[in-house]
């Protein structure tokens, strides 16, 4: 991803049609452009003008809506012009190239994924985990994950972070200002408290992770695998868990390819099924999976090495075969699992949960819905999810790492502060270090201390024109 910072033009709508489309330009002066299109000298700032946009030779290529926000009082903090017109896809072309002619002069460029949003961070109009927000907020699935990625924008998880991070810094400072007297040092862990409010720290970070672990879930669920032979109940068991007849079409061996994750909410926790229905082997006829669909199988089993936990289902009433044993071989290590036996109105178990040591097992009835509330339970489990927790902030797991690793900065300190004075004569310095260390990984969340590399990856995968 470039930083060069030549004015940007995109199409900020959707593609296809709508009632309106929109295209955007930010850049450092758009005089010349607004003049073009325009017709005009000015236009009153954040004031929406109705007018014709103008081609080269004057006659219009569409009437609409013309709003100049000078910079710095923009979305990106440079000088933003904004047309609405009607939006169809070719007024919307014609629109946008006529804007990259009309700029040719000052440089105005296609803009990258995200590279509005981009600039808005780099002219801290927001920090980093609010440009991850605006991303998530378009991205969101369901209404709380809306709800969450909105508070993040809002600028709540960036406020909590900021506030660990001050006061982190206050501590630092303490201890810092304390190394230049060494002879102080001795008495200064116990006189400062400086023990305490390390611990009223960590405190507050664990609090500030749970939050986020569960805003994490929300935003991108909980991955599960769905394994098992043919007509043990895996489509039976998907349909009573969505509450709802969701269109699962029986797939035709092989025809399934991409489409192999679905979502279901359970009390509003997202879980990723990964439906291992489309993982062909090659028949014993000679006919097995083509190219395409090869690639599809191995992209399966990549997502099945990502897995949160596999769901491994059987039919309790057969009771294990070889097929459950060979299917099991194939699942990666490390991963939980939880053995759905289905059918148990055939089989007369009762519906249970068993904590076992090789897996859990449940006890179902897919059709009879014996059970399923049992599975729901212990899939929640499994996640973390608290559905007392109230506020999430919609985290990403980039947030969950930099808050463990500044934990553990802080358990370090914590750990050199606990030494006895004589053990540990460098043990202010190092807890001085280790408090530094704890910082910068908080820092890297709302963007500092983020290397550039990174904030490419972030930003280009945003959509084209936000
Ligand atoms: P899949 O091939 O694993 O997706 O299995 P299906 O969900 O298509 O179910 C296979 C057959 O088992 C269907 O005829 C279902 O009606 C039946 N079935 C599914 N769950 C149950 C259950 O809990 N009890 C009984 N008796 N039959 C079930």
């Amino acid at each position: 991803m470039t930083f060069d910072s030549s004015p940007i033009a995109a199409i900020a709508t959707a593609p296809g049609r709508g009632g309106i489309g929109v295209v955007r330009i930010s850049g450092k002066n758009l005089a010349s452009v607004i003049a073009a299109l325009c017709g005009r000298e000015r236009l009153a700032p954040r004031h929406a003008t109705y007018l014709p946009f103008r081609r080269a030779d004057g006659s219009p290529i569409d009437q609409g809506l013309a709003i100049h926000f000078p910079a710095p009082h923009s979305y990106t903090g440079e000088d933003v012009l904004e047309l609405q017109g009607h939006g169809g896809p070719v007024v919307m072309q014609m629109l946008l190239a006529r804007c990259l002619e009309a700029g040719a002069e000052i440089g105005l460029r296609l803009a990258e994924p995200g590279e509005f949003t981009q600039r808005a961070f780099l002219n801290d109009k927001i920090d980093l985990a609010q440009a991850e927000a605006v991303a998530d907020l378009i991205e969101a699935t369901t209404e709380a994950a809306a709800k969450s990625a909105s508070e993040s924008l809002s600028g709540a998880f960036s406020k909590v972070i900021h506030e660990l991070v001050e006061q982190v810094t206050s501590l630092r400072m303490l201890v810092e200002a304390t190394l230049d007297f060494p002879e102080e040092e001795i008495d200064f862990l116990k006189q400062s408290d400086a023990r305490g409010q390390l611990a009223r720290i960590r405190a507050t970070l664990e609090d500030v992770f749970k939050h986020a672990a569960q805003g994490a879930l929300l935003r991108d669920g909980l991955n599960a695998v769905l394994a098992g032979k043919p007509n043990v109940g895996k489509s039976s068991l998907l349909n009573v868990l969505a509450g709802s007849d969701v269109a699962i079409v029986t797939p035709i061996a092989g025809t399934t390819r991409d489409k192999v994750t679905q979502t279901i909410l359970i009390e509003g926790m997202p879980l990723n099924v990964i439906d291992t229905a489309g993982i062909r082997e090659a028949g014993e006829d000679g006919s097995g999976p083509d190219e395409v669909e090869r690639i599809g199988i191995e992209r399966t089993w990549a997502e099945v090495a990502k897995a949160d936990v596999i769901l491994h289902m059987l039919d309790a009433d057969l009771g294990p075969t070889l097929e459950d044993e060979k299917i099991t071989s194939r699942f990666p290590e490390g991963v939980p699992i939880v053995r759905i036996w289905n059918k148990i109105d055939r089989s007369g178990h009762k519906a249970t949960v068993d904590q076992m040591p090789d897996a859990t097992h449940v006890y179902i009835s897919a059709s009879e819905g014996q059970g399923v509330d049992m599975l729901r339970a212990e899939l929640l489990r499994i996640a973390g999810w608290q559905q007392t927790v109230e506020s999430r902030y919609l985290a990403r797991e980039r947030h969950l790492l930099a808050l463990k690793a500044a934990d553990e900065h802080l358990a370090h300190a914590a750990a050199h502060a606990a030494l006895d004075n004589e053990a540990g004569e460098h043990a202010l310095d190092l807890f001085a270090e280790e408090l530094r260390l704890a910082q910068e990984r908080l820092s890297s969340i709302t963007g500092k201390f983020t290397p550039d590399d990174l904030l490419g990856v972030i930003f280009s995968r945003f959509c084209i024109g936000k």
